[in-house]
């Protein structure tokens, strides 16, 4: 009895969750804005890849971001805005995901209008940031190097609901012992052809895939 009570309120949160990311989506087709969810464990280069991705485009493409902190720390969010792009911080108050009231309270403090790229920075976390529908159009996923080759394997939830895989830190590979045939079949078995883009932040080696892929993703939803 407890139990069926309790699954019914976890179902309730979730409807209203997932009503508030239609709305946050519908907000963002308006503006001709394409927008990704990006997910990684803590340290992974969430932040480094923004601003290598900023630095990318910078004169091509507008980028807005959504900063995800436990703690009201503008660490990140104060590096988006020295490299010129608007960016909202928000601060889930010690939660461990980001839900879509909070990135639909962000999308209000944002000149949607401006803006042809948004990126959420999620809190880092490999659980429960990938039940969480923010009404982004791609869950993009950063592995890293020194994390090791087994993460698909003990957390098959994220890597299965993503829509493209960053590998980064390949320039630790020969420092750290990391089976890519391993670490790929395991993200091959959970997400048949998965688009990834192994690359380094720190020497800029497989950016320009990565950046690329993002201009094609732009492009399609832009309105001329
Ligand atoms: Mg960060
Ligand atoms: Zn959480």
């Amino acid at each position: 009895m407890m139990n069926n009570q309790r699954v019914t309120i976890v179902e309730k949160i979730m409807d209203a969750n997932d009503r508030l990311a239609g709305i946050n989506r519908s907000l963002l087709d308006e503006n001709g804005i394409f927008a990704i969810n990006l997910m990684a464990s803590p340290g992974a280069g969430k932040t480094s890849l923004i601003l290598k991705t900023i630095e990318a485009l910078t004169s091509q493409i507008r980028i807005g971001v959504i900063e995800g902190d436990t703690a009201p720390v503008t660490i990140d969010a104060d590096k988006v805005h020295a490299a010129g792009m608007p960016a909202v911080q928000i601060n889930t108050g010690g939660d461990c995901h980001l839900d879509a009231v909070m990135v639909n309270n962000a999308l209000q403090q944002m000149p949607l209008k401006e803006l042809d790229l948004l990126i959420v920075e999620n809190v880092g976390n490999l659980i429960c940031p990938a039940a969480f529908q923010l009404g982004t159009h791609a869950n993009v996923l950063i592995a890293s190097i020194p994390e090791g080759d087994d993460k698909p394997y003990k957390y098959p939830q994220i890597y299965r609901g993503v829509s493209a895989l960053v590998i980064n830190k390949i320039d630790l590979l020969p420092y750290v012992k990391f089976d890519m045939d391993y670490f790929r079949q395991g993200v091959e078995m959970l997400n048949p052809g998965l688009v990834t883009f192994p690359l380094s932040c720190q020497t800029g080696e497989g950016i320009s895939n990565w950046v690329n892929w993002l201009k094609e993703q732009v492009s399609i939803r832009k309105i001329t």
